[in-house]
């Protein structure tokens, strides 16, 4: 299972205990990979088989969800909210959707809204949403998808009160780059294996820090490059397996850390000797790498 599959299986198991949040980011992947995601969840939430069948893709609330535009049928307790303005989700259509949401479900036992353009929510909007999530629910569960290209597209008080799933990097890999990363990265591992020398690290970082197209703070391109170079390198040294594929996690979250002026060098830097020197002296697995 892949990692991105491993994060939807976790909310799914979430959602079928009714301990699913009541704000969900879903961020990374395709438009199209979003919506899948917040549909399959969606139906997980309201769906009236077993627990452990749902989603069923057969019951009345199952069948019922769809996208607005691709799906002729209609369930009163799920609704998608479209940006309303060509370039904003304004506050006067959130506060709309928020009326629907301060009722009791009509007839599954909770509520899903989603939010398809959460990046572009006006400030206004953003506040609407951030008032019903303090206000609980009529009595039933209700939960609110957020769908965004990235995380960092939302204010910091949405992020925090939200479950965050990463649907992955949708930057189109060039095969040629991440096996040249691969090789010289594995390469300086080798002689930081032998030696031990952190200078070694310092190299390995190096080589990353080469996947290039950092002087765009907003581009996420030479991470993805980089995380994938270090999974292939992962899969090919399982005795730093652990270690490498948490590296290779957070070079994938580590557009957050660009963005506030760090340069590219520093944050590989940063990210390989902690990742590496930690988990080794620890003989653990280390954390995904927390943001603040
Ligand atoms: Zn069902």
């Amino acid at each position: 299972m892949s990692q991105v599959e491993e994060r939807l299986a976790a909310a799914r198991e979430l959602a079928r205990s009714g301990r699913l949040y009541p704000s969900v980011i879903l961020d990374g992947g395709t438009a199209a990979e979003r919506q899948a995601a917040a549909l399959a969840l969606a139906r997980t939430v309201l769906c009236e088989a077993a627990p452990a069948q749902r989603p069923c893709g057969g019951c009345r609330h199952c069948r019922r969800v769809g996208w607005p535009g691709e799906s002729a049928l209609f369930h009163p307790d799920f609704a998608v909210l479209e940006r309303d303005l060509k370039t904003a989700t304004s506050a006067a259509a959130t506060k709309s959707f928020a009326r629907v949401a301060t009722v009791r479900p009509f007839e599954a036992r909770a509520q899903v809204f989603v939010v398809a353009n959460a990046e572009t929510f006006s400030p206004e909007a953003a506040d609407a949403l951030l008032k019903l999530l303090e206000e609980p629910p009529a009595g039933a569960p209700r939960h609110f998808f957020l769908l965004a290209p990235s995380r960092r597209d939302l204010l910091p008080t949405l992020r925090s009160r939200s479950l965050s799933l990463y649907l992955g990097s949708p930057e189109k890999l060039d095969g040629a780059v991440v096996s040249r990363l691969a090789t010289a990265f594995s390469g300086a591992l080798e002689g930081w294996l032998r030696g031990g020398a952190v200078v070694h690290l310092l190299a390995a970082a190096g080589v990353l820090a080469t996947a290039g197209g950092f002087e765009d703070p907003r581009a996420t391109r030479g991470f993805a490059h980089a995380a994938a170079a270090v999974r292939k390198v992962a899969a090919e040294r399982p005795e730093l397996a652990p270690q490498l594929l948490a590296l290779a996690e957070s070079l994938l979250a580590a557009g957050d850390l660009r963005l506030r002026a760090i340069s590219a060098e520093r944050i590989f830097e940063g990210l390989v000797v902690r990742h590496l020197v930690r988990g080794r002296a620890s003989g653990m697995v280390s954390p995904p790498l927390v943001l603040r």
